[in-house]
Formats: C-alpha cells, sequence, structure tokens
C-alpha cells in the first residue's frame, strides 16, 4: 500500500490488516518501488501522488519491467485525467478520493479474484465457503475460526484452486516483509487448517507443495 498522506494511510492499513491481508506499506515512490521489485504481492494500492518517484512514472516502470501485479490506483478528487493516464499507464482500477473504505477493499477483492480466474466472491470447496468480502470460512454453514495466517493460506490455495502451489510460494504471499518468518512455518498452518477443516481437503503433493482439488 502506497500513500504519503499519514492519516489516510493509516486508514487504508487498518482496513487491510482487518480484511486479513498481509500488508507492506511505503510512504513515497523510492521505498514502494524497492518493495514492488522485491516482494512478491497479490496486489498493490498506488497512490499517484507521491514524494521522490510519482506513482505513474512507478506503474509505467513497473510494468515495463514486465511486473504484472494487478494495481489500483488513487486518483486526486474530480481529476479525470488522472483516471485516464493512470488506466494507460498499466493500472487495473482506480478509486477517486475521497473514497469509502469499502469500495477500496471490494475493488482491490475483484483484482485479486480476477488475477487468479476466479469470478465471484464466494468461494467454494464441497461444504466449505470462503467469503472474501468477510474474511471468514465456514464448513456446512457452521462458523470456523482461523488465524489470519491460517486465512491467508487457505485464501491463497482456494484462489489457486487445482494447482500446485510451493511452501516458497506460500510463504511469499502470507506475510508482510517485516515478519518474522521463520516462527511460524507453513506446515504448521497446513497441519492446523487440516485440524480445523478436515484432513483431506489440502493435499500434499511430495517434493512440490499443497494442492486444494479444483473439484466442483
Ligand atoms: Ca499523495
Amino acid at each position: 500500500m502506497v500513500e504519503d498522506e499519514t492519516l489516510l494511510a493509516r486508514q487504508i492499513e487498518t482496513a487491510l490488516l482487518d480484511a486479513r491481508y498481509a500488508v507492506d506499506c511505503a510512504a513515497d515512490g523510492e521505498r514502494a518501488d524497492f518493495l514492488g521489485r522485491t516482494e512478491r504481492y497479490d496486489a498493490i494500492v498506488l497512490d499517484l501522488g507521491l514524494p521522490k518517484i510519482d506513482g505513474l512514472t512507478l506503474l509505467r516502470r513497473w510494468r515495463d519491467a514486465g511486473l504484472f501485479v494487478p494495481v489500483l490506483v488513487l486518483t486526486a478528487r474530480g481529476s479525470w485525467h488522472e483516471k485516464v493516464q493512470g488506466i494507460d499507464g498499466g493500472a487495473d482500477d482506480y478509486v477517486s478520493k475521497p473514497f469509502r473504505m469499502e469500495e477500496l477493499l471490494a475493488r482491490l477483492r475483484a483484482l485479486i479474484r480476477r488475477a487468479s480466474g476466479q469470478v465471484t466472491a464466494e468461494l467454494r470447496c464441497g461444504d466449505l465457503i470462503l467469503d472474501s468480502r468477510s474474511a471468514k470460512v465456514t464448513v456446512a454453514g457452521m462458523p470456523v475460526k482461523l488465524t489470519g495466517h491460517e486465512f491467508r493460506v487457505l485464501s491463497y490455495l482456494m484462489h489457486h484452486r487445482g494447482r500446485v502451489v510451493s511452501q516458497a510460494e506460500l510463504t511469499e504471499h502470507i506475510y508482510a516483509q517485516n515478519f518474522d518468518r521463520d516462527s511460524n512455518t507453513v506446515e504448521v498452518f497446513i497441519a492446523r487448517l487440516r485440524r480445523k477443516l478436515g484432513a483431506s481437503l489440502i493435499e500434499t503433493v511430495r517434493g512440490l507443495g499443497y494442492r486444494i482439488e479444483a473439484g466442483q
């Protein structure tokens, strides 16, 4: 999440954390450029008016460098030319300031969904339902309590159903950049998810990673 206005940045970060995303924040273009090139993100929220490197330059650089992460740009109030430039510069969607946090979250969910080929906000696997709007999981209608890390592992596997996801890839997508990654390993989260959701949901593909079957 790239935003230089401290208050707005904090509000967005809080909303993203409440929605159970792992979040890295940058308050200027240089830091954003560094993070964007070194970390693998499911999506980037990018303000266009930034110190050091402006958002549009950043976006064009990333696209020129072959970085295809979904980008949601934040545009200034009433600035139609920023929207046009943003989209032309490679943004996938935009939200104009001021905006409702619900709208930003909905557009972000849609971007992440589309990037992984999913069309609905409710991801289903048998009687398990993961609702990306509420960040909640139910099995046969009964709510299941998951920690943030457990939820992100399940969500990532559900978004990429049918594909084998390596431990390294999961690790890259479930932690924020500054998190101590050694203390909570992916294997531990998988074991806990199996205990909570049934042993058969997540398949171990030996030497390659984990998979949730595409199924019905
Ligand atoms: Ca700004």
